[in-house]
């Protein structure tokens, strides 16, 4: 149960004054939850701030700088009707004068703002417009009331279409004043060499600084923050390791007959690295401790290949084996690569999805529950109550990330101490293994099978369409075929539906029924269906949101299109990118893009342009995301961190780590009284679920 103290930061945002049902819509894009609560907003942390204690003359201040000027307002100059020439208001002090410019704007709204005689206090950059000194929409026009009420310095937020700055600030300034005060979870000793606020006090600082150290990602205060979300992420991680030790594992040991099998069934030989891999897979699953290890690899580096030899050593030993999939298309398409295989080398596999129901259904439960099923695959489905394994020995769960820790522990408990292999394609820096996982076994397929070509990436202007549809005319008239992907930001956004909707019709018109459309509010058997003409070739160009992301592959696609590139992060495009080049012909990306790029996104399409690994682009998606997401958005990169920047507060990881040992050590089970405000921690930073975990049999 979460600790009643919590309550005030876990009721909806809709508690909060000023928040109403038409602002929580926006409020839950902006936070990423479907219902968002007042913690999701407090730990919406500020991407940059504007310093508003420069106060220089008209004079004085330095162009392109923040300033805020006190100024008399000398006049008002309407634009002609008809004009595109901006409202011009002269302004002055004693130092010099002014213009003010405001496009498309109420002169009367203006003069009401502005009344001529009147002191005024204008936020903003001056820039020089013919000789003259302008401010072309102030970011505040204030009296002196307003004055008293600006902060010195301001917060900066990322933000979604909905929302502006300033309705964040003011929901923060008002979930802020509902914070409890909580027991302390960092260690005094830690607290007081640190010099670090407690949680109420940091929270407050970020948000509503009053110099710079205070809402600086490395000031004491952001580091307080950071270094409470790591510690109690360390904790849950020492919690799954006490778990494991306590239930122990069980010895798997084959005789090496069917694994051979599977080997001798693959048209190739495996990478030196899937080799690896294998070896370090068979030695885990041969002891008795429990097996949690995470394979890493690039997309199409071969993993799939690598569960199925993995699978292989328990089920020649007797035991079975579970792939879980986050979708069904990727469920089907690890049963099709590894059904034939399976069979060659007599191992029985099945498929499970929610696309099985009533006979069929049941019959696969019983050979499963008899024995009879040596591998299954599928997707959350599996781990429905009343599946039931014979003797579940190996768990194997792709795109790992995609699944909640306890829907990877639910499919592990249908067995006795089975050992867990963890899949992901989305590359992640070395520097972030220890974060993300703890001492959690890391293997890595670093190289790609042979015969790869390299893939010829391109940033192209979205006024170059025309382009582009000629070059998708000749590659369809060459027999290859085609994926156009739209960004689908959030599944239930209904423009971005329209837009792939819009782009299908519109190359369907050009080139007829070659043309197929598959996204995410389409049924499972549709999608499945999408993708199998696709990959037999009866339709050439498929327009799709991103449920192509990972996995899919269709070798004689050559040619990709993602539209609106600068919306995609870093690795997201990478792997997108994999889906094309999987064959022996050489393919080409067009990453198109709406002008005019900044420089921050313009430095990561070169990068994507420039390279073609994996872990490299992660890393520099990494640096060049830096503290403040340029595009505002969460979701790539590496979810579960809400207020620890991995690049920026890495060296607090140590302390954090050595923290929550002697914790552990002390209370394994975080059971005693004195642990109650690190349990609390693992509510706030919703890593509860481990606990739970130590109470689940
Ligand atoms: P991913 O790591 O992205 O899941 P897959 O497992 O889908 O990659 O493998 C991508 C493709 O590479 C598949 O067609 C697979 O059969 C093939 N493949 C895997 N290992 C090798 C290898 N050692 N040599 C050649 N092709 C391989
Ligand atoms: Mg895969």
């Amino acid at each position: 149960m979460r600790p009643a103290a919590l309550d005030p930061l876990f009721a909806p945002l809709t508690t909060l004054k000023g928040i109403g049902p038409k602002l929580e819509r926006p409020f839950a894009r902006l936070l990423g939850a479907e219902t968002p609560r007042v913690v999701d907003l407090l730990f919406h942390m500020p991407s940059g701030f504007v310093d508003r204690r420069s106060r220089p003359t008209i004079a004085a201040a330095v162009p392109e700088t923040d300033v805020t000027l006190e100024v008399r307002v000398d006049g008002h100059q309407p634009p002609p009707p008809g004009s595109r020439s901006p409202h011009r208001t002269f302004v002055s002090d004693p130092s010099g004068d002014l213009v003010i410019a405001h496009f498309k704007m109420d002169p009367a709204f203006l003069e009401r703002l502005l009344p001529v005689g009147a002191t005024r206090w204008l936020c903003g950059r001056i820039t020089l417009y013919d000789g003259m000194r302008q401010m072309t929409h102030p970011d505040r026009i204030l009296d002196a009331a307003g004055l008293a009420r600006l902060p010195p310095i301001e917060p900066v937020y990322p933000l979604v279409e909905g929302l502006s700055g300033g309705q964040v600030r003011r929901a923060i300034a008002a979930a802020l004043d509902g914070v409890p005060t909580l027991g302390e979870p960092v260690p005094g000793g830690i607290l007081a060499a640190e010099g670090w606020p407690d949680l109420k006090t940091a929270l407050r600082r970020v948000h509503q600084p009053s110099e710079i150290a205070d809402i600086s990602v490395t000031g004491a205060a952001w580091q307080r923050l950071a270094f409470q979300e790591l510690f109690a992420h360390q904790i849950a991680l020492g919690l799954v390791r006490v778990r494991q030790a306590e239930i122990g594992g069980r010895a798997t040991r084959g005789d090496g007959r069917l694994a051979e099998a599977v080997r001798l069934s693959l048209p190739f030989a495996l990478t030196r690295s899937q080799e690896s891999a294998v070896a370090a897979i068979r030695a885990d699953i041969a002891s008795d401790r429990r097996m949690l290890r995470l394979l890493q690899g690039d997309v199409g580096s071969g993993k799939t290949v690598v569960g199925l030899l993995a699978a292989a050593l328990v089920i020649e030993a007797g035991r079975q084996a579970a792939l879980m999939a986050p979708t069904e298309v990727l469920a089907r398409q690890h049963y099709d690569t590894i059904a034939p295989l399976a069979a060659r080398a007599g191992i029985a596999t099945a498929i499970l999805t929610g696309r099985e129901k009533g006979r069929a259904r049941a019959a696969i439960l019983d050979d499963l529950a008899a024995g009879r099923t040596g591998l299954l695959v599928g997707t959350h489905a599996v781990i429905q109550p009343d599946v039931a394994f014979a003797d579940l020995a190996l768990a194997i769960i792709d795109e790992q990330h995609r699944f909640g820790v306890e829907q990877r522990l639910a499919l592990t408990r249908k067995g006795e101490a089975a050992d867990m292999l963890l899949m992901t394609a989305t590359p992640i820096p070395r520097t972030l293994v220890l974060t993300l996982f703890g001492d959690m076994a890391v293997c890595e397929l670093r190289e790609k099978p042979p015969g790869r070509q390299a893939i010829d990436t391109r940033t192209v202007s979205l006024e170059r369409l025309g382009e582009v549809i000629e070059a998708i005319g000749r590659a369809l008239e060459a027999g290859a075929q085609v994926y156009w992907i739209c960004p689908l930001v959030d599944e239930s956004d209904a423009s971005d539906l329209a837009a792939a909707t819009e782009r299908h019709a519109m190359l369907a018109a050009r080139f007829g029924r070659r043309v197929d459309l598959v996204h995410g509010r389409l049924s499972g058997t549709q999608k499945d269906a999408a993708m199998a003409r696709f990959a037999a070739g009866e339709t050439g160009i498929l327009v799709a949101t991103t449920v192509v992301e990972v996995g899919v592959n269709v070798p004689n696609a050559t040619l990709m299109v993602i539209e609106h590139a600068e919306r995609f992060g870093l690795s997201q495009l990478h792997q997108l990118r994999g889906r094309v080049g999987r064959g022996d012909k050489p393919s080409t990306c067009l990453l198109l893009y709406r002008g005019p790029l900044g420089e921050t996104a313009k430095a990561r399409l070169a990068m994507l342009r420039a390279s073609d690994d994996g872990f490299a682009i992660a890393e520099e998606d990494l640096r060049l995301r830096g503290e403040g997401d340029v595009l505002g958005t969460r979701q790539s990169g590496f979810p579960g961190f809400d207020l620890a920047r991995l690049d920026m507060h890495g060296p607090l990881l140590d302390t954090a780590r050595a923290a929550a040992a002697v914790l552990l050590a002390r209370d394994p089970h975080l059971s005693a009284p004195d642990s109650a405000a690190a349990r609390t921690l693992l509510y706030l930073h919703k890593r509860d679920a481990a606990m739970r975990l130590l109470s689940a049999g």
